[in-house]
């Protein structure tokens, strides 16, 4: 293998130690950050999700409340919930976990969330000042990504970006943050044509598709920067990314592993935008 990895453990660690200072200096000052996560229906890996959250949060000293509905609850409870969130000062992050129970709205509920509490970075709000370069909460799978690549200590300016999947949590915000680094960014999807060709000409490849071990070793530019964003149960039942790694790896001069890579980060990045959120609310 040439590449080196980068290692979300490694940096998440390293974030959440720096998070767990600022949290206890702002408890010096009386603001005590807290989060609120909302679980609505009895998904099994929401489940998984949210509570590595809370995890993630207690680790820090950060406070998380759990609102949990039941998958029959309506739109309008849901909304009139966010309202109660939205309207509670000791609640300085709000995040609702997706997917919601079919019949619920998911673009009418993530609207319903204060900008100011938006720690997932989602609300029309928050995409729009992330598009045209204001101050806001970044989303945080595609800030992981970008704090991933910073940390090879290689530039992203003028390089060849190339992301796979257009998602709004990951694909687009992500092609929106490497633009912002000043790469020259191409957004490939389901209907891109030639796409091994694409990938190829990747300085920076981000692969969030979904589809285990897709991007295979002729897809990968010698000496690329692989990003994976991409969770999902291989053939053999355990869990990979989007890129076939053993064969990527003996390619690339950076790969992040699945797991123990980008998941990992965006959990570090939420507990960042809580604390952010948090201090904003205080006025510091
Ligand atoms: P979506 O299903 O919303 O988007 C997948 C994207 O991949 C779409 O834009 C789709 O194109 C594109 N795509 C699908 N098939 C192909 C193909 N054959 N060729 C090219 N492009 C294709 O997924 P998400 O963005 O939500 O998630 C992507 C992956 O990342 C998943 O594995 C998910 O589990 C993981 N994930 C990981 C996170 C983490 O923290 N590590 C956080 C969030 C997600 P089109 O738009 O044309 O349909």
């Amino acid at each position: 293998m040439a590449a080196q990895i980068i290692s979300g453990k490694t940096l998440a660690a390293r974030i959440k130690q720096r998070v767990a200072g600022e949290v206890a200096q702002l408890k010096e000052q009386g603001i005590h950050p807290c989060l609120a996560v909302m679980l609505v229906g009895d998904d099994p890996a929401s489940q998984v999700y949210v509570r590595g959250k809370q995890n993630d949060c207690a680790e820090c000293g950060i406070e998380s409340r759990l609102v949990r509905l039941e998958a029959s609850v309506t739109q309008a409870q849901v909304l009139e919930e966010l309202g109660r969130l939205a309207a509670d000062p000791s609640v300085h992050g709000v995040l609702v976990q997706l997917p919601l129970p079919a019949g619920i709205d998911e673009q009418a509920v993530i609207a319903a969330i204060p900008p100011e509490k938006d720690v997932d970075g989602f609300t029309p709000v928050n995409v729009g000042r992330m598009n045209i370069g204001l101050d806001c909460f970044l989303p945080c799978t595609p800030a992981g990504c970008i704090e991933m690549l910073r940390s090879t200590g290689l530039a992203i300016e003028g390089k060849q970006a190339v992301v796979v999947g257009r998602s709004n949590i990951v694909g687009k915000p992500a092609a929106a943050l490497l633009l912002r680094e000043n790469a020259t960014v191409t957004v490939c999807h389901s209907r891109t044509k030639d796409l091994a060709r694409v990938c190829a000409g990747a300085d920076i490849l981000v692969a969030a598709i979904g589809r285990a071990k897709f991007i295979t070793g002729d897809m990968i530019k010698p000496g690329a920067v692989v990003i994976d964003v991409g969770i999902n149960r291989g053939a053999d039942g355990k869990l990979c990314g989007d890129v076939d790694f053993d064969a990527a790896a003996e390619k690339a001069a950076f790969i992040t592993p699945v797991p123990g890579g980008v998941g990992l980060m965006t959990r570090a990045m939420l507990l960042c935008n809580t604390v952010q959120a948090a201090r904003m609310a205080a006025g510091r």
